[in-house]
């Protein structure tokens, strides 16, 4: 048998470590059960591995039911095991990798001959391994000679990454090692449910609840705000897109009162006469009006920050995905630099990033504004040393390109994209405004879409490249921490699927590409790695053998350095070494945001993610342990709302927006304002929840707004129920 191996998980940034174990045909290893597959369809099996969570500083041998389940994917039913191709009669049928390449390299030159190479363009995603995302990027860039990439990580982490970049001239999700959380005494988690997102991370929580100290802003009493209970912290409420005026707030006491750290302020940072100007006019309250939250616990809160000796700071997506998300996570940040956490030893702030190589995916090249290293696209000397390791002009490599929501808005218009390669990524579910996005689709000349299932994304496309999953493949992850670390192979792909690594190679040979396309991970990385050195994300210094060894790899880590597991020590990443405060202050408000005291028939819409589900939920509808948990949408509403719009719990509700409309069935809950309404995203079909999201985008980021929709709720009469 072969022997175990040890690797991460595939899902979240977490990146719990795991064992996987070879599971013989027909046996299960001594005292253990494999996960069987309850499948109807022929070629559903048993598991091939057995998975065990590994002992590891993060997730301290825990995994969360998507881990546990997580290898029923590799043999599942519907793995797809040959390219598809679209025929005249619009069927997609099995065809030849021969003949799927050809077509595929067809189409992206007819394209840039008739349009031009900017009519093709190329969507990634936050789950590729360093290395794909890094060919992905420079494929774009070399092969196709397009400046149109970008991936969805746009619609995760542009804002945290945006505002830390402004402040700290560097973004890391958290410049330190999760451990350090273990002994903070003050914790306040800002629009993240960590409980149900990331489950083994709550146990870094304890230190904080023991000291009554773990504070949750979310409009939602969510399993994380839970754990503040029974007197171990506090739970904070405000309404859906006001958490940047409560931050304003939060500051506003801190440096009226006194509470800021006024030697650390003078040595380390610049900014302060601009910020306290701008903060002094947001007495708790007028926070009070704007927020719903008690002028008497704006004050609190701020007291106990400032009153805790080893105090973090944490952003999510609640705060995050918003038209002000940028500005949202600066004002985190202005408080936590009023505070002095970050560099302070057992402080700190930090963003904690959602998909699994969220953090790598954009260091290397998918995002249209930057090459690797986290270098600027438009900095004449990041181009040059690019393009040497690249073995191409720096004239030749195009760019900057346009966002994720500009892109997808383009798709089939004049001047945009005509021909659209996508990877790792299920626009239809996960985009916001997914009906325009799915019409889109429609009228490209070519989709091409690589994946391992056919997600409802593939379903629609023009060809289909069936490819590896993680247990089938090598190279490298970055977690949530900025920690390098290495993703295993298990076990060989099914016959007929191949690696993405390999399919850039082989397109590239079509398209006369000039560079070279090796399809070694490991020679990949080693390419990779020069192409950072030097930038903000150097990882010239690590290798499989440093990682293979256990060594605990934070980037960055240039060549002849041990890496960085802490940031900001000494200096932040600005020419001066000094961190900026930047003053920020609430955009006119925005049409998804109802007025205070608007009736129940017009909510607002906050979407999220559930413990069961991953993203689109491509992968996680397809475990029936975890389907069976979470099958349909369910839009949670408050009682009292409920019963003003006349709905009851179970029935199914038709909710609107100017963008369109989802359907769901209705679940009663205490936990939500009556002024909101929640529904998760995973789900396809009339139950995509961002067929109602909008498509408007922060100005500083281009990050949609996910967490306001203005929406109305109508029962649906059973006909229309089906
Ligand atoms: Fe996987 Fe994230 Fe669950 Fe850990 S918390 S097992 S990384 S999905």
């Amino acid at each position: 048998m072969a022997p175990a191996t040890d690797t991460h998980c595939p899902y979240c940034a977490l990146q719990c470590a795991m064992t996987l174990t070879p599971v013989a045909e027909g046996a299960a290893p001594a005292g253990e059960t494999p996960v069987t597959s309850r499948d109807d369809s022929p070629e559903a099996s048993v598991a091939p591995v057995q998975v065990a969570g590994r002992d590891f500083p993060t997730n301290r041998g825990g995994l969360c039911k998507k881990g546990w389940t997580s290898a029923e994917l590799l043999r599942r039913g519907g793995r797809l095991t040959a390219p598809l191709l679209r025929g005249a009669d619009g069927e997609l049928r099995e065809t030849t990798w021969e003949v799927a390449l050809d077509a595929v390299a067809d189409g992206i030159r007819r394209t840039r001959e008739r349009h031009g190479a900017d009519a093709v363009g190329v969507f990634g995603g936050g789950g590729l391994t360093n290395e794909k995302a890094y060919q992905l990027g420079k494929f774009a860039r070399v092969a196709i000679g397009t400046s149109r990439i970008d991936y969805d990580g746009r619609f995760c982490m542009s804002s945290a990454a945006a505002a830390g970049t402004r402040a700290f001239g560097v973004d890391r999700g958290l410049p330190f090692p999760l451990t350090d959380l273990d002994d903070a005494d003050t914790i306040l988690l800002l629009g993240t449910n960590v409980a149900e997102t990331m489950p083994p991370f709550v146990g870094h929580l304890a230190g904080a609840q023991a000291a009554g100290g773990l504070i949750v802003v979310d409009p939602r009493r969510t399993p994380t705000a839970r754990l503040t209970e029974d007197g171990r912290g506090l739970h904070v409420q405000p309404a859906p897109g006001t958490d940047l005026v409560l931050l304003l707030g939060l500051a506003h006491v801190v440096l009226t009162e006194g509470l800021a750290d006024e030697g650390y302020l003078a040595a380390r940072t610049t900014g302060l006469d601009a910020l306290r100007r701008t903060i002094a006019a947001w007495w708790p309250s007028r926070v009070q009006a704007k927020t719903g939250v008690p002028a008497a616990t704006v004050r609190a809160l701020a007291r106990r920050l400032a009153a805790g000796g080893r105090t973090f700071i944490l952003t999510g997506r609640g705060v995050e995905q918003h038209v002000d998300g940028t500005d949202t996570a600066t004002a985190a940040i202005n408080l936590a630099l009023l505070l002095g956490l970050p560099g302070r030893p057992g402080s700190g702030y930090g963003t904690l990033t959602g998909q699994g190589n969220g953090q790598g995916g954009r260091e290397h090249g998918q995002k249209c504004d930057q090459l690797p290293g986290y270098r600027k696209i438009i900095d004449p000397a990041a181009r040059a040393h690019v393009a040497r390791v690249w073995g191409v002009p720096a004239s030749s490599i195009p760019g900057p390109g346009v966002p994720a929501v500009e892109l997808l808005q383009s798709l089939g218009r004049a001047g945009g994209v005509r021909t659209l390669l996508v990877h790792g990524s299920n626009v239809v579910v996960s985009a916001p405004n997914a009906g325009a996005v799915r019409r889109g689709l429609a009228e490209l000349d070519l989709l091409v879409v690589a994946d391992f299932f056919l997600s409802e994304t593939a379903g629609l496309a023009d060809i289909v490249l069936p490819v590896c999953q993680w247990a089938e493949e090598e190279g490298t992850m970055t977690s949530l921490e900025g920690r390098v670390l290495r993703r295993r192979r298990a076990l060989q792909p099914p016959d007929g699927v191949r690696d993405e690594l390999w399919i850039l190679q082989q397109l590239a040979d079509r398209l006369d590409a000039p560079s070279t396309w090796p399809v070694d991970p490991r020679e990949v990385f080693d390419e990779l790695r020069r192409a950072s050195a030097g930038g903000i994300a150097d990882y010239s210094g690590i290798d499989d053998a440093l990682l293979d060894a256990g060594e605990a790899a934070y980037w960055p880590y240039p060549r002849g350095s041990s890496g960085t597991p802490r940031l900001f020590a000494d200096r932040f990443h600005h020419d001066d070494g000094r961190a900026r405060l930047v003053p920020v202050t609430p955009r006119a408000s925005s049409p998804e945001r109802p007025a205070r005291g608007a009736g129940p028939d017009r909510l607002t819409l906050v979407t999220g993610r559930l413990l069961e589900h991953y993203q689109s939920g491509a992968q996680t509808r397809r475990v029936p342990e975890l389907a069976d948990a979470q099958p349909v949408a369910r839009l949670s509403l408050h009682p009292a709302t409920a019963a003003s719009l006349g709905v009851g719990d179970g029935e199914r509700v038709e909710v609107s927006s100017a963008r369109g409309t989802a359907h769901a069935t209705v679940a009663l809950s205490r936990d939500i304002r009556p002024d909101t309404a929640f529904l998760p995203f995973h789900f396809p079909g009339d139950e995509t929840a961002n067929l109602v999201t909008s498509d408007a985008v922060d100005p500083v980021s281009a990050m949609p707004e996910f967490k306001t929709a203005a929406v109305r709720v109508r029962r649906l009469d059973p006909q229309e129920a089906g």
